[in-house]
């Protein structure tokens, strides 16, 4: 960013995501452009001072960086792969903050490099509401040229600013990886107010305890991540024996209630399944070794 240009950066997608990346754009003092496929998601943008494009290629004509970020890569490829969208980006940078898998994001990699447009792909992991605040989140990879480019721009973003190597499929890797850890939590607190409620305990009642329980998994992800990557996955204290009998209560409570407990009997039937194979006495981390077997 020269001190003599200003900035200017387009955003394409304005769903509640996109409408936070360029509102932070807009408060920052960037000139920003921005499109949807839907017209008029963007006139509070413009009211603040955005410039509303009447078509994508017009929008990416108007920057020298676009950043898109719409539901996936299908909408993206729909968006992007087009002409005289193509074309308009040729000798420019795109920063794909949509999310979607790995591969997806090398292809578009590949995609980009063929039609001599710069790529970065990013995850964002973080709600919109904390774009532009220190909360926000930002992980990015691919063309350490464009990064060092278009990286003090994308840091008015706030937050945390990572860029992961030139691999383009890195940063959507850590999104998927984390936000495995993200539903499956979800998936089990929803399961466990089901079955709590059926019980007679409120969620209110059960909220504080809840966060108690939350609060014991942040230090084992550096923990398991040791066992992981030295191959020792000590269960004293709570061996995986022990975690297969819990497991099975909670199967049975909800299932006595009605209550469907297929997320537990997978996860129960996994450590089983490590148990049999003669690692009763390892902890639950053997999970991820026993996962990653082929
Ligand atoms: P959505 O994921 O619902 O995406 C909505 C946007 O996608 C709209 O701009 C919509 O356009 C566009 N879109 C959908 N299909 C197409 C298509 N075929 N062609 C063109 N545009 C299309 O909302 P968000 O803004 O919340 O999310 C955008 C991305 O950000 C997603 O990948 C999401 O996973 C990611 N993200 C979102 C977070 C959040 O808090 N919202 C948090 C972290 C990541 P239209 O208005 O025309 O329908």
């Amino acid at each position: 960013m020269s001190s003599a240009t200003p900035p200017a950066v387009t955003v394409l997608g304005l769903g509640p995501m996109g409408r936070a990346l360029a509102g932070a754009f807009v408060a920052a003092g960037v000139r920003t452009t921005v499109w949807n496929r839907t017209p008029g998601r963007d006139r509070e943008l413009v009211a603040r001072g955005a410039n509303g494009a009447a078509s994508a290629a017009e929008a990416v004509a108007a920057s020298p960086l676009t950043v898109v970020c719409v539901v996936d890569y299908d909408a993206a490829d729909a968006v992007l792969r087009q002409e005289p969208v193509t074309a308009a980006l040729k000798g420019r940078t795109l920063v794909n903050l949509s999310a979607d898998t790995p591969a997806r994001a090398r292809d578009t990699g590949r995609w980009a490099d063929e039609h001599g447009i710069g790529y970065l792909d990013g995850a964002i992991m973080t709600p919109s509401t904390t774009i532009g605040t220190p909360h926000a989140v930002f992980l990015f990879s691919g063309s350490p040229e464009a990064h060092a480019e278009h990286g003090a721009v994308l840091r008015l973003l706030g937050g945390g600013h990572t860029h992961l190597g030139a691999d383009v499929g890195r940063a959507a890797a850590y999104d998927i990886a984390l936000l495995d850890i993200f539903w499956t939590s979800m998936t089990g607190y929803a399961h466990a107010l089901a079955l709590a409620s059926a019980e007679g305990v409120a969620p209110s009642e059960l909220a504080p305890f809840a966060e108690g329980i939350g609060a014991i998994l942040p230090p084992l992800f550096r923990e398991w991540a040791e066992d992981v990557e030295s191959g020792s996955y000590s269960g004293e204290g709570n061996p995986l024996t022990s975690a297969v009998s819990s497991m099975a209560h909670i199967v049975h409570a909800s299932e006595g209630h009605g209550i469907e407990a297929g997320v537990m009997r997978a996860a129960e039937g996994l450590a089983r399944r490590a148990v049999a194979l003669g690692h009763g006495a390892d902890g639950f981390s053997r999970l991820a070794e026993l996962l990653g077997r082929r």
